[in-house]
């Protein structure tokens, strides 16, 4: 019996790839279903060597080749060890759960009504026809978007662009135009999306703009989280067989098999929803213009705000710089305005001036927004007799109070509710007070004041069901909302053409976050939020409400100069040396207790400065620090911050020192993460 030697990717928290044999030769990309101790899995193989690692005879042989789908190509797997090394996981843990959940699923191979596996099951099903959709002509393109368009289709090989133009500037047309003519070449197109609720939207664009010369559409694919299994893998399955022209997707959708790839769009790049936040700590944007790299294709990042470290990257020569300064429709950007509520006479925190524009848009037919970035009723409940607030018993933030059919208590760290106290429990005071406001007290007050009105809520409590978000934000375009309230969720992408004023209410609380970022991402969400005022009316206005208007993000949102904001901001970062300055790497690690979690990053940091450590004279790490929310659900958190000016010592020293810190984290009885390129610091 002949014994071919395999080593094959799991997704197991443990480092390194594991032997395996098959008495026939199997192909590098091909999955297999093997037996992991007492468990069965499915694995990657990666290599074919001529020996194993480990010694022949414990070796055991593989159950199944799971041959129903074409191996993973080369490049492939050349994006996946890179992710890999990048960001310090086991290749396991990017090859595997990448890929749709029936295909690395032993289930759904072995059980007895497997029927040859989920693809093979997927093939039987009657093809369903795709809805017919009515082709849209094309606007008479602008010299700006004409200009982008062409700069870009006249390089060949691997170019990256940043196009930054303002909100309605016609960025999306720009990159249909690039898309028709790389899809006319025969090329596939991956088209990046920030968000899962921007997909019905971009979906029926690409759909409605995206039709060969002789009137056929294209086929588009969509990949996003909130897919059912089987759509998911219908989705992968099309993309890789190259049925599907165009991949439209949220961040996984950088880890699709695209095989004849030859364009990537990556729209609101600057958006911190690119960021994985759990297991592999990617950077979609980031991937992006890897894989453009490796594959030698154009990648366009597209932005209103664009990221601090893709606007650097324009400044170095990097990327180049492609620009749309003005709005294609013609209709002027809204005016903003500051309201200082030092001030003003507030009424239970609203401003004279945003209670009369919104009568006014209201009496003028017109739609207003109300933007709010926190949901439910009011952040903490208060005893004013002795000062008792809902602390959560868990963590170490308030309890919100939630109201509705039932009233109820909720952390929004650990998800716990309980029910409303009905006196404090420490004085017995019965009258206590819900201080500052969610979503749902500003929709309370806002029908008590406008009864008329017809007043709607986005946040994440009212979309919470499937296909919620989708028919309530389909009531917004269809005019049948004079008031909208939302959080963040409305802010992006969202093309509201009836809406004429936007109030911020609760700017100030991103103002002074502890994170580097806060101010960038002020700057971009409210810039954001702004741009959806006014794509129909040339009188829109926004009204930001603010105790502090002299603040640099705010003077530059006053006049909406992003070119402004950016070189400030730059300035700062470069005189403290932070990104794009420097590159960062972050442990957060967990305990039951803060001092075990602390003495863990402490002796870590120790470690690192032994001299033999490679990387170590190029790196600097901060002092372990506690969380400011330091225990959710009663873990305490501490972290750890690693800086360097150098990218590649940062990953060697990563390399090495992080591979000693299971054993350390061990012995602290610690969990940890560690995260290359963080986001939120
Ligand atoms: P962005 O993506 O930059 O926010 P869009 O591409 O969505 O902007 O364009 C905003 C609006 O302007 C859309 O309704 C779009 O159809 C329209 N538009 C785009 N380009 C032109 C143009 N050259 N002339 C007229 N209208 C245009
Ligand atoms: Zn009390
Ligand atoms: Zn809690």
């Amino acid at each position: 019996m002949n014994k071919y030697w395999l080593r094959v990717a799991l997704d197991v928290p443990l480092p390194g790839l594991f032997d395996y044999y098959h008495t026939q030769p199997v192909v590098i990309g091909v999955r297999v279903l093997v037996r992991f101790g007492p468990r069965q899995l499915i694995g990657m193989v990666i290599e074919t060597p001529n020996e194993p690692q480990f010694q022949a005879d414990q070796v055991k042989a593989i159950e199944m080749v799971l041959d129903d789908m074409k191996p993973m190509s080369a490049q492939w797997l050349d994006l996946a060890q890179f992710a890999a090394n990048y960001y310090q996981r086991p290749l396991g843990e990017v090859v595997m759960p990448v890929l749709p959940a029936p295909l690395r699923r032993p289930a759904a191979y072995t059980g007895k009504r497997a029927d040859g596996g989920p693809v093979s099951r997927l093939r039987k099903r009657k093809k369903t026809a795709g809805k017919k959709i009515k082709a849209k002509e094309a606007p008479i393109l602008n010299a700006e978007q004409l200009q982008a368009i062409d700069t870009i289709r006249t390089q060949s090989g691997a170019a990256r662009y940043l196009l930054y133009g303002i909100t309605g500037s016609g960025k999306t047309e720009t990159y249909m135009q690039v898309a028709l003519s790389v899809l006319a070449q025969g090329k596939q197109v991956l088209f990046m999306v920030p968000e899962i609720n921007l997909t019905p939207q971009f979906e029926q664009t690409l759909r409605q703009r995206l039709v060969n010369a002789e009137g056929q559409p294209y086929q588009v694919a969509v990949m996003h989280s909130a897919l059912a299994d089987g759509k998911r893998l219908e989705a992968w399955l099309n993309t890789a067989e190259g049925s599907a022209h165009v991949l439209l997707g949220t961040r996984m959708a950088i880890f699709a098999a695209i095989p004849n790839l030859g364009l990537i769009i990556v729209d609101e790049e600057h958006d911190n929803s690119y960021k994985q936040q759990d297991g592999l700590r990617y950077s979609a944007r980031d991937l992006a213009v890897w894989r453009a790299q490796q594959m030698q294709i154009p990648v366009v990042l597209g932005s209103a705000t664009p990221s601090l470290e893709s606007w650097h990257h324009v400044q170095k020569g990097h990327y180049q710089l492609l620009v749309l300064s003005q709005r294609a429709k013609r209709v002027p950007l809204p005016t903003i305005q500051l309201i200082d509520t030092r001030r003003a006479q507030l009424d239970q925190g609203w401003s004279p001036q945003l209670l009369e524009a919104l009568e006014q848009t209201l009496s003028a037919g017109k739609q207003s927004l109300i933007f709010i970035n926190r949901r439910g009723y009011a952040p903490v409940l208060h005893c004013g007799s002795c000062g008792w607030l809902s602390q959560c018993p868990h963590c170490s933030a308030y309890a919100v109070l939630h109201k509705g059919a039932r009233h109820y208590m909720q952390c929004h760290h650990c998800g716990i509710q309980s029910p409303v106290a009905k006196h404090c429990p420490d004085c017995g005071n019965v009258d206590l007070k819900p201080l500052g406001k969610g979503t749902q007290r500003v929709e309370e007050y806002l029908s008590a004041r406008f009864p008329q009105a017809r007043i709607l809520r986005i946040d994440a409590d009212t979309t919470r069901r499937k296909g919620s978000a989708e028919s309530l934000f389909a009531q917004v375009h269809a005019g049948e909302v004079d008031i909208l309230v939302g959080t963040q969720m409305v802010s992006k992408g969202h093309d509201f053409s009836h809406l004429a004023l936007v109030g911020v209410l609760n700017a100030d609380t991103m103002l002074f976050a502890q994170d580097f970022r806060a101010p960038e991402r002020l700057f971009a969400q409210l810039m954001q939020v702004s741009g959806r005022a006014g794509r129909h009316y040339d009188d829109a206005r926004v009204l930001i409400q603010t105790d502090y208007p002299d603040q640099a993000v705010y003077q530059a949102l006053l006049k909406q100069d992003y070119e402004l904001f950016a070189r400030h901001e730059l300035e700062q970062r470069e005189t403290v040396g932070l990104p794009p300055y420097a590159y960062l790497a972050l442990i957060t690690a967990e305990s039951k207790t803060i001092d075990q979690a602390l003495a863990f990053l402490n002796t870590a940091k120790q470690w690192a400065q032994h001299p033999q450590m490679p990387g170590a004279d190029r790196v600097f790490l901060y002092d372990a620090v506690p969380l400011r929310i330091v225990r959710v659900a009663n873990i305490e958190r501490a972290q750890l911050l690693i800086e360097s000016q150098h990218r590649m010592a940062l990953q060697i020293f990563l390399k090495t020192w992080g591979a000693q810190l299971d054993e350390l984290a061990k012995h602290y009885r610690c969990k940890f993460t560690l995260e290359v390129d963080p986001q939120d610091i």
